[in-house]
């Protein structure tokens, strides 16, 4: 093993392009309403990027709509698996 002193994350399953990718935390709620509160959705930088875009700036919305906002940014691979999820989680 080689330290490189370049971390970049740990390499992780991306849900949203099913690729082996260094990974980020989402936070479903975002920081800025709710303090890093609520679930997390762990997705590659890109992605991450493309969830964001979906998500209102300034407009603080309820929870649950940041909760499907999540599950239909996924929807189409693996969403039913992030839904059971958050059910698990007593959302
Ligand atoms: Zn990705």
């Amino acid at each position: 093993m080689h330290d490189t002193g370049c971390r970049v994350g740990t390499i992780a399953l991306c849900p949203k392009c099913i690729k082996f990718k260094p990974s980020t935390k989402h936070h479903v709620y975002p920081r800025r309403f709710f303090n890093g509160e609520g679930p997390l959705l762990f997705l590659c930088r890109q992605c991450h990027i493309g969830i964001e875009k979906l998500i209102p700036q300034h407009t603080k919305l309820e929870r649950r709509d940041y909760e499907l906002i999540a599950i239909e940014f996924l929807r189409g691979e693996h969403a039913m698996c992030f839904v059971q999820q958050l059910d698990l989680q007593g959302l």
